[in-house]
């Protein structure tokens, strides 16, 4: 399969250029040049696939024949090696629960299949790689923790300093070995905006090989469909329309369920749900795209201001505004909203949400206020627990620390301080 770039300046690359590159030269994002959609048997009979079987179905065609059959299999089951629930929360909404790998949110699918392509590719040892990527919050975590030890990988992190929970630090600052974090003064716009100098900047890009981890990454963005489609195997007894709410920041997660739908994947409707940071629902009600500065929320992993995954949405849609309007709404909600959502679902549905989870449940019951007939999903993006601060204060009630979480909070951090894209330049170059 080849992949263009959206600002169709760059020449096509094959699936591993594109994962080697994470972005094209021209600083467009990769995009495949075909979607073949799965034959309806698929879908028809899903419930007779493992779910190993479904994610090669499902990114087959998007890797081709670069990396073998049996490889490719065996990356997915290694990625795949924890639990997808989808856990009743009332009647006709489910929680579909992407918090049960290693970091405990759900760029650990994404973080491990691409942690494990570029390991095969690097197979050789022929070529060091550095990964260079910038978070909210969680993308740190699952990267370090995907990448951590493997070969010829290099992997750098830049994050706001005091602007990511005090788990989510921890998982990015205390591994060691071939993982270094670096805490930037300023906003994660910042960071992401370090990151795409970096990239552009010819002194960094003749001496190393720079990769980015971030969803702009096809490595990263793509498995991200498997989930969807677990899901539907999930709850196609139920026999209604399924919809999806996905707590959205950078728009990766849920561009990947408007991919599998494109695949087939019988999914009626699609929600972004986000908090204030609202370009998209914005853009949804006026059609005007309006990138802005972030604001910080209590679900700080969707604290973007311009969201970099929105230009593939756009692009599955061909641009067509009116029938992307048909596939995807969206609704911004603001911190107090979803405090008050957290406290009902503990209080009356017994269930625990963090913060981001609890947004795209809002987007979800506003959605089938309207929608009833439907069977709605909002995907719970990461564990509470690392969301303490914010979550026990609401419900008033401890929550465990599970064993993933609780290896790491007594390590110690250990990172860089930077403030200016010079200082990012000398680390990288020195
Ligand atoms: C990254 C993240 C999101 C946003 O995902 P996108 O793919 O960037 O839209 C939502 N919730 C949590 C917990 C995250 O870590």
């Amino acid at each position: 399969m080849n992949y263009y770039s959206l600002n169709h300046k760059s020449p096509k690359v094959s699936f591993q250029e594109a994962v080697v590159r994470g972005i094209a030269p021209d600083k467009g994002l990769y995009f495949p040049e075909k979607i073949n959609p799965l034959p309806e048997d698929f879908f028809k009979n899903i419930e007779d696939l493992s779910n190993n079987e479904i994610a090669f179905a499902l990114i087959r065609q998007f890797v081709g024949d670069e990396i073998p059959e049996n490889k490719l299999k065996e990356i997915i089951a290694d990625t795949l090696s924890f639990d997808f629930p989808v856990v009743e929360v009332e009647e006709d909404v489910y929680a579909l629960e992407l918090y049960h790998g290693p970091t405990m949110a759900f760029k650990d699918v994404g973080a491990r299949f691409m942690a494990r392509c570029l390991s095969y590719f690097n197979k050789n040892n022929s070529h060091e790689v550095t990964v260079l990527v910038a978070t909210s919050g969680d993308t740190g975590g699952a990267v370090a923790s995907g990448f951590l030890g493997v070969k010829g990988v290099n992997v750098v992190i830049l994050y706001p300093g005091g602007k990511v929970s005090e788990v989510q630090e921890k998982q990015l600052t205390t591994l060691g070995q071939n993982i270094r974090a670096l805490e930037v003064n300023g906003t994660f716009d910042d960071c992401q905006a370090m990151v795409k100098n970096a990239f552009l900047d010819k002194e960094i890009t003749d001496n190393i090989q720079l990769t980015s981890a971030n969803s702009i990454n096809i490595a990263r963005w793509l498995p991200q469909m498997f989930y969807f489609a677990f899901t539907y195997k999930h709850l196609k007894k139920e026999g209604k329309p399924l919809v999806f709410s996905t707590p959205s920041g950078n728009f990766g997660n849920i561009c990947a369920g408007m991919m599998a739908q494109q695949l087939g994947l019988p999914v009626s409707h699609f929600i972004a749900s986000t908090n204030i940071n609202r370009v998209v629902p914005d853009y949804m009600e006026t059609g005007n795209y309006k990138p802005v500065p972030s604001y910080q929320t209590i679900s700080n992993a969707m604290d973007v201001g311009d969201p970099s995954n929105f230009i593939r949405i756009q692009e599955i849609y061909y641009n067509d505004f009116q029938n992307l309007k048909k596939h995807l709404s969206s609704y911004s909600f603001t911190d107090e909203e979803t405090r008050t959502a957290m406290k009902y679902l503990y209080e009356i549905r017994n269930y625990i949400a963090d913060p981001h989870g609890a947004v795209g449940y809002l987007g979800l019951k506003k959605y089938r206020k309207e929608h009833s007939e439907t069977l709605g999903v909002f995907l719970e993006t990461a564990h509470p627990v690392k969301f303490l601060d914010v979550v026990e204060p609401v419900i008033e009630q401890k929550i465990d620390f599970p064993p993933q979480i609780e290896s790491v909070v007594h390590k110690t951090k250990k990172s860089t301080i930077i403030t200016t894209y010079d200082e990012l330049r000398s680390f990288l170059l020195g």
